[in-house]
């Protein structure tokens, strides 16, 4: 019988009680310092303890993982905290494509998935000296938006880079993708694929609340002018949206765009979870300035389900019961190496 493992960050929390719902055994690789939060839980079969995630790359902390059969969930942690090298050596089998992570981190091969999926996105900016409208400065990898800032003229990005530089939190300006800022509604759209099935479910849609923008939004032009406070997009939560349903039919033909061109470019493609994030516009055009080749921590509110898996699964299903679900059916199958690299 095979377990479900995961680093206990992002949303472990719906990973593991999913797999339990489905009858799997539950492992987490906790570090110390989460250790009380999460032993809270009574669907966590296994803590294994870390000092830091890295650890899953070590010899003791994958022959647990072996001797559990487990199969690793990837999640936004595990992008931000290793490398696309370190990840790509991970012994232990990963759920869906870990190749295609390399594709999340890196901003031009990102751009280049989206064009090959003819995805519409805001443009890109060369360079800082060929800012002549609004853009948005963002960090490579899954920054989670912290240290995003908006700038109109070269000079304003270099004094906000600048400041950037001076907190540590960037070397210069190869540490910055220049993107068209683009208005209207931010929709993350989540959607599972099934190697198994070969069909692809939309499992539901959120909006995020990242600071300090949205707070910055509630205060009045002329006092935000007197402030010397920069813009930063951390995501601090989500919460549900539902879409017009004359969008959906075009959602639909996104992400099986996104997988066409996933399975051409990264093999075996773009299998389970993923997300495309973007924003309507006022002609209800979206424009997607990003995806995520794995599960994203907005699918943490449908732990219940959402209206769309309402339509698809006779039982409250979250992303992470799906996952534990075509993991359990490839195991019955014999075709766990259909549904992991
Ligand atoms: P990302 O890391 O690309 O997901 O971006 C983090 C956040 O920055 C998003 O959740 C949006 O709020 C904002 N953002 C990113 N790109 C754009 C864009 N091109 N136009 C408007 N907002 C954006």
């Amino acid at each position: 019988m095979v377990s479900v493992a995961t680093l206990g960050s992002h949303c472990a929390l719906q990973l593991l009680k999913g797999a339990k719902d489905e009858g799997l055994e539950t492992l987490l690789i906790c570090e110390k310092k989460r250790e009380n939060l999460y032993k809270r839980f009574k669907f966590i079969d296994k803590i294994i303890l870390v000092d830091s995630f890295l650890e899953v790359l070590e010899q003791k902390c994958e022959s647990i993982l072996q001797k559990n059969n487990s199969i690793l969930i990837p999640h936004g942690t595990l992008i931000a905290q290793m490398s696309s090298e370190q990840i790509e050596s991970i012994k232990t089998p990963i759920f869906g494509n870990k190749n295609i992570l390399r594709w999340e981190s890196d901003r031009n091969l990102k751009q280049k998935l989206m064009n090959e999926a003819n995805l519409p996105t805001p443009k890109s900016i060369a360079s800082p000296n060929a800012i002549n409208s609004l853009v948005i400065a963002k960090r490579h990898g899954a920054a989670g938006g912290k240290g995003y800032f908006l700038a109109s003229s070269e000079d304003e990005y270099n004094k906000k880079r600048d400041q950037l530089i001076k907190e540590g939190m960037i070397n210069g300006d190869n540490d910055l993708y220049l993107q068209e800022y683009t208005s209207g509604v931010l929709a993350y759209l989540q959607f599972f694929y099934s190697p198994l099935k070969k069909e692809l479910e939309f499992f539901g849609v959120d909006k995020r609340h990242e600071s300090n923008i949205e707070g910055l939004a509630r205060i009045p032009a002329e006092n935000q002018l007197k402030m010397e406070k920069f813009t930063s997009f951390n995501v601090i939560a989500n919460s549900p949206l539902v879409l017009r349903e004359s969008l959906l039919d075009d959602v639909y033909t996104m992400g099986e765009n996104f997988i066409k061109a996933s399975a051409k470019h990264v093999p075996p493609g773009m299998n389970g979870p993923f997300c495309i994030e973007g924003v309507y516009d006022e002609n209800a055009r979206f424009s997607a300035f990003e995806f995520s080749a794995r599960i994203v921590a907005g699918t943490n509110i449908f732990m219940n389900g959402s209206p769309y898996t309402t339509l698809i699964f006779d039982e409250p299903m979250s992303m992470g019961r799906r996952i534990a679900r075509e993991i359990k059916q490839a195991d019955t199958e014999n075709q766990l190496k259909n549904v992991t690299t």
